[in-house]
């Protein structure tokens, strides 16, 4: 028995095999010519045979897959062998080259111009450049990319998961994370928490961990036993069998009904619809990077107005924020960021992208204000990675040009924070984006395990900051008057720290409106705000404020909310 420590990002005891994410397929050498002694015919055949069992393989594993995993993995299949592809290909062969180079070649051509013919065309260059991957690796007889199939429900050890794997992660599958790498504002970690998986980021050691070799993760704890024991196993069946949370209600209060609506984070329409059936208030984040993640040019605005109208159609007569392109450092949108930046973190990203490639941001607001005239959604707009009180007022402008009335600022920047009072009374509202405002207070790559104890949002640092963001804003409305139209000026989070419920009731008792987060942490940060009244709220935020460290900030707090250790949160 070997016990690793990581940090725990994502709740919940579980047991289960191993199996390890393999490493991204490299590319084929540009000039990689086949032998003299094989034939044209040989190494088309050759590419032929791989194809199919590429194709083979992935049917198989959709065969027992569920939900999305399924059909992502059944248009895969049904890529591998495309005529267009492989004819592509194989012309490419007639001239000499490696199946593999050939196959390289012609995934990436096909993908320009499925990309070129856009709307569904274009959404399905993901699955050319997956496939040509996974042709590469059949005929290379490396493990195949991405998420490993497997027959019966495993824990996924890896270095780190992409945005990408989402689509073949199968939650029936997939019952647990581990990473080595990765912090708790990282992709594993919000994948894990909206899919509800127990995770631990950051386990440095996990790398070493064979396949096969039985795991018990504590998500809440951040620790993996490797081989573990009877404990562990009774730890893993009373988590099991622990009390169910009942669904969230729909109106997030505290025990003597204090508002703070609940709201969700989506990014795409198909989350929205899932939202709603959640019980959630509103949105409180559409990501609108997320629906153009791998485009390498500017989406039209008819496919924006689409793209948008889908989120604002779910929430009629509800409050939908949603946020002007976040691309850049850990979300690069090549026709608007320069990925070879030296330190993109703290480059040309989110707003400032109108800096370089004008006229995209007055686009997507045209778009914005286009779709949100064909709904009845309560849209209100907002920018990422503001700085300064001057790019507040310039978006203001912007949007209400646009005929968009609700702008508002993702306080994400230290320094948007500090001057919190003259941003806000240049908009209506600020979003709290705490990944980001931890990762810049602290000076901690928000991707880098090897930093996650900094890079942790019951930093009392960063709690000062939101606090600071709440005065800044009462201080601002106090100056607009109460009776202005200027007037709440209201401040919700949307980073990662709203969905743990402990922290969701700091955040609370710091002032905070709203709090948006994965519809899957809804019924379990509704059931622990319930249980405070707003009073011992407010003493739970100023223990928090006081306490030297993230970590006794966090063990103060969570010693009085004993719902938590009830639901095995
Ligand atoms: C944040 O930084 O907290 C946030 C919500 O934005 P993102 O995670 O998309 O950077
Ligand atoms: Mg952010």
């Amino acid at each position: 028995m070997r016990t690793i420590t990581g940090i725990g990002v994502s709740a919940g005891r579980v047991l289960g095999p191993s199996l390890r994410m393999p490493p991204p397929v490299p590319e084929p050498a540009a000039d990689a010519r086949f032998g003299a002694d094989q034939t044209v015919d040989g190494e088309k055949a050759r590419l032929k045979d791989a194809a199919e069992d590429v194709r083979d393989d992935l049917r198989h594993r959709a065969e027992t897959a569920s939900g999305d995993a399924k059909a992502v993995l059944n248009a895969t299949a049904m890529m591998a062998t495309d005529p267009m592809l492989l004819k592509a290909a194989g012309k490419h062969i007639n001239a000499g080259m490696t199946p593999e180079r050939a196959v390289w070649e012609a995934g990436m051509e096909v993908a320009a111009m499925l990309q070129s013919l856009g709307g569904y065309m274009a959404e399905r260059t993901q699955d050319v450049l997956d496939v040509r991957a996974r042709i590469v690796a059949q005929l290379d007889g490396l493990p195949p990319p991405g998420i490993p199939g497997s027959d019966v429900p495993f824990i996924l050890t890896a270095e780190e998961l992409a945005p990408a794997d989402t689509a073949t992660l199968d939650p029936a599958k997939v019952i647990g994370l581990v990473t080595s790498g990765g912090g708790p504002q990282s992709h594993t970690a919000i994948l894990a928490r909206s899919l509800g998986l127990p995770a631990v980021v950051g386990a440095v050691e996990s790398d070493s961990i064979p396949d096969g070799a039985e795991l018990f993760i504590d998500g809440a704890a951040g620790t993996v036993v490797v081989e573990p024991g009877t404990a562990e196993r009774e730890a893993a069946q009373k988590y099991a069998a622990r009390v169910s949370l009942p669904p969230f209600s729909g109106k997030g209060t505290t025990s003597d009904g204090y508002a703070v609506p609940l709201l969700a984070n989506v990014g795409s329409g198909k989350d929205a619809r899932a939202a709603a059936v959640a019980g959630a208030e509103g949105i409180g984040l559409l990501r609108t990077e997320f629906c153009f993640l791998g485009r390498d040019s500017e989406p039209g605005v008819e496919e924006q107005v689409q793209a948008y109208g889908s989120v604002f159609e779910a929430f009629p007569g509800r409050k939908v924020v949603i946020r002007t392109l976040d691309a850049g450092a850990d979300k690069p949108l090549p026709f608007l960021t320069d990925t070879t930046e030296p330190n993109p973190a703290l480059g040309v990203r989110g707003y400032r992208t109108d800096r370089t490639s004008p006229g995209v941001l007055a686009r997507q607001l045209e778009a914005i204000a286009i779709a949100a005239g064909a709904h009845e959604a309560d849209v209100w707009v907002m920018a990422p990675m503001i700085a300064t009180a001057d790019e507040a007022a310039d978006f203001a402008v912007m949007c209400t040009g646009a005929g968009l009335a609700i702008p508002g600022v993702m306080i994400e920047v230290p320094a948007a924070a500090v001057m919190a009072q003259a941003i806000l009374s240049r908009v209506r509202f600020a979003s709290l984006g705490t990944n980001d405002l931890t990762q810049y207070t602290m000076a901690a790559d928000r991707q880098l395990g090897s930093l996650a104890s900094l890079n942790d949002p019951w930093q009392p640092a960063v709690l000062r900051l939101i606090k600071n963001t709440v005065d800044g804003a009462r201080a601002a409305e106090a100056a607009a008057g109460s009776d202005s139209v200027e007037s709440p000026k209201n401040v919700g989070v949307c980073g990662e720290s709203a969905a743990d419920p402990a922290l969701a009731v700091v955040l609370a008792g710091l002032g905070v409106n709203t709090l948006s987060m994965t519809p899957r942490a809804l019924a379990s940060v509704g059931a622990v705000l319930a249980s405070v009244s707003i009073a011992e709220a407010k003493d739970l935020a100023s223990l928090a404020l006081a306490a030297a460290s993230a970590a006794e900030a966090r063990t103060a707090v969570r010693s009085r909310l004993p719902l938590l250790e009830e639901l095995g949160l």
